[in-house]
C-alpha cells in the first residue's frame, strides 16, 4: 500500500486520515522532517492557512515541505491546503507565506459572510462522471491561473475550484466532509504511478 502522510499541524487532519486508510493507504500523520521523510505524498489539511503557516515555521517543517514539492512529492491540498499550495496569495494576512508549488494565485476567504459556508455539486470531468458533492467552508478560489496549472473545476459563474498541475492537487472544497473519494483516489494514483518509476 502506499505510504502518505497528512501535515498534523492544524485543521481537518482526521478526516483526511479516515478517508485515506478506507482507500486502503498507509497514512501517518506528518508534524517532523522525519516523517515528511517517510511518506510517497501529503495532504494538507482544510483549516487555517495562516495557523498552519506559522507552526510549519516553528515546527521546522516550511523548508522540508518546500523541497520535497520541488522534488516533485504528490501533494493533494483541500481549502486551506490548496492556499499552501499557491504561489501567490490574495487577502492573506501581512507575513502571510505559503509552500509554494501551483503557479496559481488563491483569493483567501473568496465568498464573503453571506456564502461565508455552503454546500453545491460540481461537474469534474477529470475524475470521472456524477456530480461532487463539494462543501466550501470560508473558501478560497483561484483568481489567476498561470499556463503550467490547468482547471478541473468551475462554479456556475467561472469560477476556478480545483486545479491541478503535475503531482500537484489542489481545491477549494472538503471532499473529506463529504464523503467523496474520488480526489484522494487520484492523488493515491499519483503516488503509486511515481513510487513505481
Ligand atoms: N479560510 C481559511 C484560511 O484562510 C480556509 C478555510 C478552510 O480550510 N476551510 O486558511
Amino acid at each position: 500500500a502506499p505510504r502518505v502522510g497528512v501535515l498534523a499541524l492544524q485543521g481537518d487532519v482526521r478526516e483526511h486520515v479516515a478517508l485515506l486508510s478506507s482507500l486502503g493507504a498507509d497514512v501517518v500523520p506528518v508534524r517532523r522532517p522525519s516523517e515528511l521523510a517517510s511518506v510517497d505524498g501529503l495532504v494538507l489539511p482544510g483549516g487555517e492557512s495562516t495557523v498552519i503557516d506559522k507552526l510549519a515555521t516553528t515546527f521546522g517543517m516550511r523548508d522540508p515541505v518546500r523541497a520535497a514539492i520541488a522534488d516533485g512529492l504528490p501533494v493533494l491540498g483541500t481549502c486551506a491546503g490548496l492556499i499552501l499550495l499557491a504561489e501567490r496569495i490574495e487577502d492573506g494576512i501581512p507575513g502571510q507565506r505559503t509552500f509554494g508549488g501551483l503557479d496559481v494565485t488563491v483569493r483567501r476567504n473568496a465568498f464573503g459572510s453571506q456564502l461565508d459556508s455552503f454546500e453545491t455539486e460540481l461537474d469534474v470531468p477529470a475524475i470521472g462522471p456524477g456530480p461532487v458533492r463539494a462543501a466550501f467552508i470560508r473558501a478560497p478560489v483561484v483568481s489567476e491561473m498561470g499556463p503550467a496549472a490547468r482547471s478541473l473545476a468551475r462554479l456556475a459563474d467561472g469560477t476556478v475550484v480545483a486545479v491541478e498541475q503535475g503531482n500537484l492537487l489542489g481545491l477549494s472544497f472538503h471532499p473529506e466532509m463529504t464523503g467523496e473519494s474520488r480526489f484522494h483516489r487520484r492523488f493515491l494514483d499519483t503516488v503509486s504511478t511515481r513510487t513505481a518509476d
